[in-house]
């Protein structure tokens, strides 16, 4: 039995770490997960904290237990992103987060940052999908934008929410990039996508979003991370819950083998992070297949 671990964890206001939330974790099975930082200055809706105290922020909740790990959400065109970039990795971050609420995710300053990313070896979890918050924003978070991410030679990514309301786009996208590792596309080759099943997709629609990814026929198995977009604190457990049981019913009904669920349910996000082992070889799909 391998550890439950939630891939979508927001840290939203400057709280102060509070223990409970490991009880709250373990209330509904989990162990740890990825922790988002506060958002940066172009998402927030209140007084926002410098990068620095964000980044501590997030790296004191993170102490709180053995598996909880820290993204530094950046806004990439942010005049000095890549010092950001620098003093993260050199705190330890174990990645980024990014919502491209205000600029293309292939906007030439924003590969720059991307790139700077990638070389330190970290992953960036990306939105995907229709973005709520208030703006008329959600174009520039369709899956089809981040084919740019091609160019950024190394870059492990994840796109969340499977991409809702565009499910079908972000699994295209997905099988593209697999395609791409057949086209001696330089840099191609070292760039993988995973896929953060963050809800996202409402009740009615997981049912058809899963069967759709894990019947298309495309090597996910290791590629799909569970994710709550729960916050800490107040980490709702019963929410979190819900999902991890709806999701294995679906995925049982699907055939989807316990090995493969329990990779979805942790070992895939350890995996994103760089935590974990050997590369997995992925197969090529082809056209039409
Ligand atoms: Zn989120």
């Amino acid at each position: 039995m391998t550890l439950i671990l939630d891939g979508h964890i927001h840290l939203m206001n400057p709280d102060p770490p509070a223990p409970a939330f490991l009880a709250e974790l373990q209330a509904a099975g989990v162990s740890g997960g990825a922790l988002i930082s506060q958002p940066p200055a172009s998402f927030a809706r209140a007084a926002v904290q410098p990068p620095a105290a964000r980044l501590q922020h997030a790296l004191d909740w993170c102490a709180l237990g053995p598996n909880l790990y820290p993204l530094f959400w950046i806004d990439p065109l942010e005049p000095d992103a890549l010092d950001q970039v620098a003093l993260a990795v050199g705190r330890g971050v174990a990645g980024f987060k990014v919502i491209c609420d205000h600029f293309h995710p292939g906007h030439p300053a924003a590969l720059v940052v991307f790139r700077a990313i990638a070389a330190a070896g970290r992953p960036i979890l990306f939105h995907s999908g229709i973005l709520w918050d208030g703006k008329p924003s959600s174009e520039y978070c369709r899956p089809a934008g981040f084919e740019a991410l091609l160019a950024v030679p190394g870059l492990r990514f994840a796109l969340a929410h499977i991409g809702w309301p565009w499910c079908d786009e972000m699994i295209a996208v997905y099988g593209k990039l697999l395609n791409a590792l057949g086209h001696g596309q330089p840099g191609a080759a070292g760039v993988e996508m995973f896929i953060d099943i963050t809800p996202g997709t409402p009740r009615i629609y997981r049912q058809r979003a899963l069967a759709d990814l894990f019947g298309v026929g495309y090597a996910v198995a290791d590629h799909v991370i569970f994710g709550s977009d729960c916050h800490a604190p107040g980490y709702d457990s019963g929410w979190a819950s819900e999902w991890l049981q709806r999701d294995e019913e679906i995925l049982t009904s699907l055939g989807v083998g316990r090995d493969v669920q329990e990779k979805v349910r942790g070992e895939n996000l350890r995996r994103f992070l760089g935590l974990t082992g050997a590369a997995v070889a992925r197969a090529i799909p082809q056209p039409g297949v």
